[in-house]
């Protein structure tokens, strides 16, 4: 396992929750700052389709998933650090030929989330990457932070990867309909360019 330790100071703590649920408004998803020591905390989450498509996932675009969310809270008097670890795995159709694959989930997300001494009901205005929340709730719920990162850590393009000589490892028959769709196109487009090179040509005869 991973160390999250920075040195050894007594303020730092690090407590390690195995977490593996399905649920979208699941008590594991909310952290009770106020019984948390000043200092880090780790906090890890194992998320699956339910999960995603709970929060409004395409189920065709997520046919499996296993995301492993590694979530280090730092917590300070007036606000938290929070990072947020992206890991594990999502089975996507491929956009180039159609087979479903295993997409490798890697990225990391950091949110600051300051307390107010507002009103909850009093509007604040967010910042991208900077939360406020009244000092009266005391409970933060981070199951939708761990849902968006986990769509924002997969890439625009969800392509099979290429092997090792630079091959690409997509369903082969698909491919080579892929090939043969791209020749007729071409040869379409050259029979265009000849169409307007004649006219051109007689054109030029006329004047
Ligand atoms: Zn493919």
């Amino acid at each position: 396992m991973r160390s999250v330790f920075n040195g050894c100071s007594s303020l730092i703590k690090a407590e390690t929750l195995k977490i593996s649920t399905v649920m979208k408004h699941s008590m594991e998803f909310e952290l009770a700052w106020q019984g948390l020591k000043l200092g880090e905390h780790v906090f890890e989450y194992e998320v699956g389709r339910d999960f995603m498509l709970a929060h409004g996932e395409d189920e065709t675009e997520c046919k499996d998933i296993n995301a492993k969310v590694s979530l280090k809270f730092e917590k300070h008097e007036s606000f938290f650090m929070l990072h947020f670890d992206i890991g594990g795995y999502i089975v996507t159709p491929c956009d180039r030929c159609g087979d479903d694959f295993k997409l490798n989930l890697w990225d990391e997300f950091n949110l600051i989330i300051k307390l107010t001494d507002t009103e909850a009901n009093e509007e604040i205005e967010e910042d991208a990457d900077v939360v406020f929340i009244p000092r009266s709730e005391t409970v933060i719920d981070v199951s939708n932070w761990i849902y968006e990162f986990i769509v924002l850590s997969l890439p625009l393009q969800r392509i099979h990867p290429d092997n090792e000589d630079g091959t690409p490892t997509c369903n082969e028959e698909a491919l080579k309909l892929l090939g043969k769709l791209a020749e007729q196109n071409e040869e379409k487009k050259n029979d265009i360019w000849k169409g307007l090179e004649s006219l051109k040509i007689n054109n030029n005869k006329r004047k």
